[in-house]
C-alpha cells in the first residue's frame, strides 16, 4: 500500500490559528500584540522570499512585525548595533537575524548576540544548552515543527527507534534531543557514518536533513517505517526527476520546462512512498511548519519575557 502522505498545510493552518487566537487574547488581556522583527543583509533572493512570507504571517495572525534590510557591504559593527538595539528595545518579542549573511560577518557571533529569551530562532548557545539539559526552551523552529507533525498525526514516537541522517546545530541535533525528549531511542547519522542503508533501515522513524536531493531511497527505508523529510534541494535535471518523481512526473516535468527546476527533498519520493506507511511531502510537508513554529516561538518570548 503506498504510504499515507503527512501534508503540513492542516497542521500549520491549525498551529496558526491557534497562535491567532493567544495573540487575540494577550491582546485583549495584557493590551499588547507580540513583536516580531527579522533583520535581512543582502540581496539572497531564497532569504527575501523566507523574509517575506515570515514577515506576512505575523502580520496576518495580528502580531506587530517588522523587517529591517540592510545592503550585502553592511559591517559587522553595523549588525551588531541592530542586534543590540533590538535586544534593548522592550516592545521587541522575538529578533530573527536571517541567514546566510555576508561572507564578512561571523554568524556565530551574531546569533550569540541575540537576547536568548528573544531569540526565536532557537539557535543561541543558551537555548540550544537548555534543550539537551531538558529544560523549557526557545526551540528551533523546524525541528520542533517534525514533533507536531508526529504528534499531530498520531505517530507514536515513544520507545521508537528514531534515526536522524544529518546532525546540524539548525536541524539535525535539536532534532535529537526533541526525539529523546518524547522518549524515543535515538540514533544520528552523519557524512561519516559508515552502512548508512543498515542502520536507516531498522528506524521506526526516519528523519532526513541532509541537504542532498532524494539522497534516501528505498533501501534506506524500513517496510512500514515513518519517513520524515525536511530537505528542500532543486532538481533541474529531466533525467534525474523520472527517477525521483512517479505519479506526479509530468507536473514535475512541466515545471522543470517552465520555471528551470522543480524542489525536491532529501528522500526519493517514488521509492518511498513505495516501503514507508507515513511520508511527508517537499514541498508542502515540513517546509510550512517553520513559518507556523516561528510564530508559536514568538508568543512564547513575549510571555516568558512580559507575564
Ligand atoms: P547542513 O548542510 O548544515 O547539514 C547537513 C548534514 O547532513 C550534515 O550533518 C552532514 O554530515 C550530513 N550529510 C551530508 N552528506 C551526507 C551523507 N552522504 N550521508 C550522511 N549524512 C550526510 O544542512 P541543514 O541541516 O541546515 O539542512 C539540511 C536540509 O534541510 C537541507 O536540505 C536544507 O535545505 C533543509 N532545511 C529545511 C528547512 C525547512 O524549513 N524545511 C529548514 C532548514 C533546513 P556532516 O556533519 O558529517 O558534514
Amino acid at each position: 500500500m503506498p504510504a499515507n502522505i503527512l501534508s503540513g498545510k492542516p497542521i500549520a493552518e491549525a498551529i496558526k490559528s491557534e497562535v491567532a487566537a493567544e495573540v487575540a487574547d494577550l491582546r485583549s488581556r495584557f493590551g499588547f500584540s507580540p513583536c516580531l522583527t527579522v533583520v535581512r543583509v543582502g540581496e539572497d533572493p531564497a532569504s527575501a522570499v523566507y523574509v517575506g512570507s515570515k514577515v506576512k504571517t505575523a502580520a496576518e495572525i495580528g502580531m506587530i512585525s517588522e523587517e529591517i534590510h540592510r545592503p550585502v557591504e553592511t559591517s559587522r559593527d553595523e549588525i551588531v548595533a541592530i542586534v543590540d538595539e533590538l535586544n534593548s528595545r522592550d516592545e521587541v518579542d522575538g529578533i530573527l537575524v536571517q541567514l546566510p549573511l555576508p561572507k564578512h560577518v561571523d554568524e556565530r557571533e551574531i546569533l550569540e548576540r541575540i537576547d536568548p529569551l528573544k531569540d526565536v530562532d532557537g539557535f543561541h548557545p543558551i537555548n540550544a544548552g537548555r534543550l539537551t539539559q531538558g529544560h523549557d526552551a526557545l526551540l528551533p523552529c523546524t525541528p520542533a515543527g517534525v514533533i507536531e507533525v508526529l504528534k499531530r498525526s498520531n505517530v507514536d514516537v515513544a520507545a521508537k527507534h528514531a534515526v536522524v541522517v544529518g546532525r546540524s546545530n539548525i536541524v539535525g541535533k535539536p532534532m535529537a534531543m526533541l526525539l529523546l525528549q518524547e522518549n524515543a531511542t535515538v540514533t544520528i547519522c552523519h557524512s561519516r557514518t559508515r552502512n548508512l542503508p543498515e542502520i536507516t533501515s531498522q528506524a521506526d522513524i526516519l528523519i532526513a536533513a541532509i541537504g542532498r536531493a532524494g539522497f534516501i531511497r528505498g533501501e534506506h527505508i524500513r517496510e512500514g517505517a515513518t519517513v520524515v523529510d525536511v530537505g528542500i534541494n532543486s532538481v533541474s535535471d529531466p533525467e534525474f526527476a523520472k527517477e525521483l518523481f512517479g505519479d506526479d512526473l509530468e507536473k514535475r516535468l512541466a515545471t522543470i520546462d517552465k520555471r528551470g527546476s522543480t524542489i525536491v527533498g532529501d528522500v526519493n519520493p517514488k521509492e518511498a512512498i513505495e516501503k514507508a506507511a507515513n511520508f511527508t511531502p517537499v514541498p508542502g510537508g515540513i517546509g510550512l511548519l517553520t513559518v507556523a513554529m516561528l510564530m508559536k516561538n514568538t508568543v512564547k518570548a513575549a510571555k516568558m519575557r512580559r507575564l
